[in-house]
Protein backbone atom coordinates (compact mmCIF):
# COMPACT_ATOMS: atom_id res chain seq x y z
CA UNK A 1 0.00 0.00 0.00
CA UNK A 2 1.17 3.62 -0.28
CA UNK A 3 1.97 5.37 2.94
CA UNK A 4 2.38 8.77 1.27
CA UNK A 5 1.36 11.65 3.65
CA UNK A 6 -1.47 12.54 0.93
CA UNK A 7 -3.11 8.96 0.93
CA UNK A 8 -3.45 8.93 5.20
CA UNK A 9 -4.97 12.49 4.74
CA UNK A 10 -7.40 11.29 2.55
CA UNK A 11 -7.86 7.83 4.52
CA UNK A 12 -8.39 10.23 7.40
CA UNK A 13 -11.03 12.84 5.61
CA UNK A 14 -12.91 9.68 5.10
CA UNK A 15 -12.89 8.69 8.16
CA UNK A 16 -14.22 11.71 9.32
CA UNK A 17 -16.94 11.65 6.77
CA UNK A 18 -18.03 8.20 7.16
CA UNK A 19 -17.75 7.65 10.98
CA UNK A 20 -17.77 10.79 12.39
CA UNK A 21 -20.27 13.10 10.06
CA UNK A 22 -22.29 10.50 9.28
CA UNK A 23 -22.89 9.23 12.94
CA UNK A 24 -23.88 12.70 13.68
CA UNK A 25 -20.56 14.54 15.58
CA UNK A 26 -21.83 18.02 14.75
CA UNK A 27 -18.71 20.15 17.12
CA UNK A 28 -16.72 21.66 14.29
CA UNK A 29 -13.72 22.21 16.61
CA UNK A 30 -13.93 18.40 17.10
CA UNK A 31 -14.07 17.53 13.36
CA UNK A 32 -11.45 19.61 12.73
CA UNK A 33 -9.36 18.39 15.13
CA UNK A 34 -9.64 15.07 13.89
CA UNK A 35 -9.04 15.52 10.66
CA UNK A 36 -5.71 17.08 10.96
CA UNK A 37 -4.53 14.29 14.12
CA UNK A 38 -2.51 11.22 12.32
CA UNK A 39 -3.93 8.36 14.03
CA UNK A 40 -1.05 6.22 12.11
CA UNK A 41 1.64 7.96 14.27
CA UNK A 42 0.04 6.58 17.25
CA UNK A 43 -0.59 2.83 16.01
CA UNK A 44 2.22 -0.02 15.93
CA UNK A 45 3.67 -0.44 12.65
CA UNK A 46 1.54 -3.50 12.46
CA UNK A 47 -1.63 -2.34 12.41
CA UNK A 48 -0.73 0.90 10.49
CA UNK A 49 -2.76 0.15 7.75
CA UNK A 50 -5.59 -0.50 10.12
CA UNK A 51 -5.10 3.01 11.64
CA UNK A 52 -8.89 4.63 9.93
CA UNK A 53 -10.74 1.31 10.17
CA UNK A 54 -13.73 1.81 12.80
CA UNK A 55 -12.33 0.51 15.95
CA UNK A 56 -10.38 0.02 19.15
CA UNK A 57 -6.69 -1.05 17.99
CA UNK A 58 -4.03 -2.90 19.73
CA UNK A 59 -1.30 -0.65 21.54
CA UNK A 60 1.53 -1.43 24.08
CA UNK A 61 0.74 -3.17 27.64
CA UNK A 62 -2.32 -4.87 26.51
CA UNK A 63 -4.33 -1.68 26.28
CA UNK A 64 -5.99 -0.06 23.25
CA UNK A 65 -6.09 3.07 21.03
CA UNK A 66 -9.85 4.03 20.99
CA UNK A 67 -12.44 3.83 18.13
CA UNK A 68 -12.25 6.92 16.39
CA UNK A 69 -16.05 7.55 16.65
CA UNK A 70 -15.66 7.57 20.54
CA UNK A 71 -12.87 9.61 21.00
CA UNK A 72 -14.95 12.12 18.88
CA UNK A 73 -18.44 11.40 20.78
CA UNK A 74 -16.58 11.70 24.14
CA UNK A 75 -14.70 15.02 23.38
CA UNK A 76 -17.68 16.32 21.96
CA UNK A 77 -19.99 15.82 24.84
CA UNK A 78 -17.66 17.63 27.01
CA UNK A 79 -18.51 20.98 25.14
CA UNK A 80 -15.02 22.00 25.39
CA UNK A 81 -13.75 25.70 24.64
CA UNK A 82 -10.62 26.88 23.60
CA UNK A 83 -9.37 28.36 27.16
CA UNK A 84 -10.21 24.78 28.65
CA UNK A 85 -7.72 23.11 30.65
CA UNK A 86 -8.92 19.41 30.32
CA UNK A 87 -7.77 16.28 32.89
CA UNK A 88 -7.40 13.23 30.80
CA UNK A 89 -7.16 9.78 32.19
CA UNK A 90 -6.08 6.92 30.38
CA UNK A 91 -3.13 8.35 28.17
CA UNK A 92 -2.49 4.84 26.29
CA UNK A 93 -1.64 5.84 22.93
CA UNK A 94 -1.64 9.40 23.68
CA UNK A 95 -4.12 9.88 20.68
CA UNK A 96 -6.77 11.65 22.19
CA UNK A 97 -5.11 13.61 24.10
CA UNK A 98 -3.72 14.88 20.73
CA UNK A 99 -6.88 15.48 19.29
CA UNK A 100 -7.77 17.33 22.70
CA UNK A 101 -4.97 19.26 22.51
CA UNK A 102 -5.98 21.05 18.76
CA UNK A 103 -9.22 22.20 20.82
CA UNK A 104 -8.01 23.30 24.55
CA UNK A 105 -5.70 25.50 25.74
CA UNK A 106 -3.91 22.76 27.60
CA UNK A 107 -4.09 18.77 28.03
CA UNK A 108 -2.86 16.69 31.46
CA UNK A 109 -2.80 13.09 31.04
CA UNK A 110 -2.23 10.69 33.65
CA UNK A 111 -1.11 6.80 32.45
CA UNK A 112 -0.35 3.77 34.75
CA UNK A 113 1.60 2.08 33.01
CA UNK A 114 5.56 3.68 32.48
CA UNK A 115 5.45 1.92 28.83
CA UNK A 116 2.87 3.83 27.62
CA UNK A 117 3.71 7.03 29.30
CA UNK A 118 7.21 6.62 26.74
CA UNK A 119 5.00 5.26 23.97
CA UNK A 120 3.06 8.75 24.46
CA UNK A 121 5.67 10.97 25.01
CA UNK A 122 7.83 9.36 21.35
CA UNK A 123 4.37 9.90 19.74
CA UNK A 124 3.28 13.75 20.87
CA UNK A 125 7.15 14.30 19.95
CA UNK A 126 7.07 13.28 17.11
CA UNK A 127 4.25 16.04 16.05
CA UNK A 128 5.60 18.57 17.92
CA UNK A 129 2.41 19.01 20.43
CA UNK A 130 3.35 20.87 23.59
CA UNK A 131 0.47 21.64 25.21
CA UNK A 132 0.06 18.56 26.24
CA UNK A 133 1.44 17.29 30.13
CA UNK A 134 2.53 13.91 31.38
CA UNK A 135 2.22 12.10 34.43
CA UNK A 136 2.71 8.45 35.66
CA UNK A 137 0.28 7.25 38.27
CA UNK A 138 -3.22 5.96 39.41
CA UNK A 139 -5.38 8.70 37.72
CA UNK A 140 -8.58 7.65 39.72
CA UNK A 141 -6.32 10.60 41.78
CA UNK A 142 -6.19 12.87 39.60
CA UNK A 143 -3.86 15.41 39.14
CA UNK A 144 -4.17 17.74 42.17
CA UNK A 145 -1.14 20.03 41.42
CA UNK A 146 -3.11 21.68 38.20
CA UNK A 147 -6.91 21.25 39.47
CA UNK A 148 -9.46 22.30 39.02
CA UNK A 149 -10.22 21.12 35.55
CA UNK A 150 -12.96 22.80 32.89
CA UNK A 151 -13.72 19.07 31.62
CA UNK A 152 -12.10 15.42 32.56
CA UNK A 153 -11.84 12.33 30.55
CA UNK A 154 -11.77 9.34 31.45
CA UNK A 155 -10.65 6.64 28.53
CA UNK A 156 -10.88 3.25 31.24
CA UNK A 157 -14.40 1.99 32.44
CA UNK A 158 -14.86 1.65 36.69
CA UNK A 159 -17.82 0.81 38.44
CA UNK A 160 -18.70 4.71 39.74
CA UNK A 161 -17.00 8.06 39.26
CA UNK A 162 -14.61 8.43 41.51
CA UNK A 163 -14.84 10.89 43.86
CA UNK A 164 -11.52 12.74 43.78
CA UNK A 165 -12.23 13.55 40.46
CA UNK A 166 -15.69 15.01 40.99
CA UNK A 167 -13.98 17.36 43.56
CA UNK A 168 -10.96 18.05 40.59
CA UNK A 169 -14.21 19.30 38.38
CA UNK A 170 -14.50 23.58 38.54
CA UNK A 171 -17.61 24.63 39.14
CA UNK A 172 -19.81 24.35 35.98
CA UNK A 173 -17.00 21.69 34.76
CA UNK A 174 -18.16 18.56 32.51
CA UNK A 175 -16.92 14.57 33.05
CA UNK A 176 -17.17 11.84 30.76
CA UNK A 177 -16.66 8.40 31.93
CA UNK A 178 -17.60 4.77 31.03
CA UNK A 179 -19.47 3.40 34.01
CA UNK A 180 -20.41 -0.69 34.61
CA UNK A 181 -20.12 -2.90 37.62
CA UNK A 182 -19.44 -5.71 34.72
CA UNK A 183 -15.22 -4.79 34.20
CA UNK A 184 -15.38 -4.86 30.21
CA UNK A 185 -18.87 -3.20 30.12
CA UNK A 186 -19.84 0.10 31.00
CA UNK A 187 -22.44 2.86 30.40
CA UNK A 188 -20.96 6.30 28.77
CA UNK A 189 -21.97 8.45 31.78
CA UNK A 190 -21.73 12.79 31.72
CA UNK A 191 -21.43 14.54 34.69
CA UNK A 192 -21.79 18.61 35.06
CA UNK A 193 -20.70 20.04 38.06
CA UNK A 194 -23.39 22.78 38.62
CA UNK A 195 -22.28 23.97 42.33
CA UNK A 196 -20.16 23.14 45.00
CA UNK A 197 -22.10 19.94 45.77
CA UNK A 198 -24.53 19.70 43.02
CA UNK A 199 -23.83 17.34 39.89
CA UNK A 200 -26.04 16.32 37.11
CA UNK A 201 -26.19 13.17 35.46
CA UNK A 202 -26.93 11.59 31.95
CA UNK A 203 -26.25 8.65 30.20
CA UNK A 204 -25.61 7.99 26.48
CA UNK A 205 -25.37 4.55 26.01
CA UNK A 206 -23.55 1.24 26.24
CA UNK A 207 -19.72 1.18 25.65
CA UNK A 208 -16.77 -0.76 25.96
CA UNK A 209 -13.79 -0.13 27.45
CA UNK A 210 -10.70 -1.83 29.24
CA UNK A 211 -10.67 -1.39 33.07
CA UNK A 212 -9.69 1.32 35.15
CA UNK A 213 -7.63 0.04 37.34
CA UNK A 214 -6.70 2.25 40.75
CA UNK A 215 -7.60 3.32 44.21
CA UNK A 216 -11.15 4.41 43.47
CA UNK A 217 -11.29 1.96 40.53
CA UNK A 218 -10.51 -1.78 40.10
CA UNK A 219 -8.44 -3.52 42.02
CA UNK A 220 -5.41 -4.77 39.99
CA UNK A 221 -6.10 -8.54 40.31
CA UNK A 222 -9.68 -8.31 39.30
CA UNK A 223 -9.20 -6.20 36.92
CA UNK A 224 -6.17 -8.12 34.87
CA UNK A 225 -7.55 -11.57 35.45
N1 LIG B 1 -6.86 7.61 25.38
C1 LIG B 1 -6.13 6.44 24.93
C2 LIG B 1 -6.91 5.17 25.16
C3 LIG B 1 -6.33 4.47 26.31
S1 LIG B 1 -7.05 2.96 26.84
C4 LIG B 1 -5.70 6.57 23.49
O1 LIG B 1 -6.13 7.52 22.83
O2 LIG B 1 -4.90 5.75 23.03
C5 LIG B 1 -7.13 3.31 28.57
C6 LIG B 1 -5.84 3.57 29.27
O3 LIG B 1 -6.15 3.82 30.63
C7 LIG B 1 -4.85 2.44 29.26
O4 LIG B 1 -3.64 2.88 28.72
C8 LIG B 1 -4.68 2.07 30.73
O5 LIG B 1 -3.37 1.66 31.09
C9 LIG B 1 -5.07 3.37 31.40
N2 LIG B 1 -5.49 3.28 32.80
C10 LIG B 1 -6.28 2.36 33.40
N3 LIG B 1 -6.44 2.68 34.69
C11 LIG B 1 -5.75 3.82 34.93
C12 LIG B 1 -5.54 4.65 36.06
N4 LIG B 1 -6.07 4.40 37.28
N5 LIG B 1 -4.76 5.74 35.92
C13 LIG B 1 -4.20 6.05 34.74
N6 LIG B 1 -4.37 5.31 33.61
C14 LIG B 1 -5.13 4.21 33.72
Amino acid sequence: MDDTVDNWAVKRATMVMAQLKERGIRDTAVLHAMNIVPREVFVAEAYKSYAYQDGPLPIPAGQTISQPYIVALMIELLNLKPVDNVLEIGTGSGYAAAVLSRIVKRVYTVERHQRLVDYARDCLHTLGYDNICQHLGDGTQGWPEHAPYDAIIVAAGGPDIPPTLRGQLALGGRLIMPIGRDRRKQRLIRLYRLGYDKFSEKDFGPVAFVPLIGSEGWSPTVAER
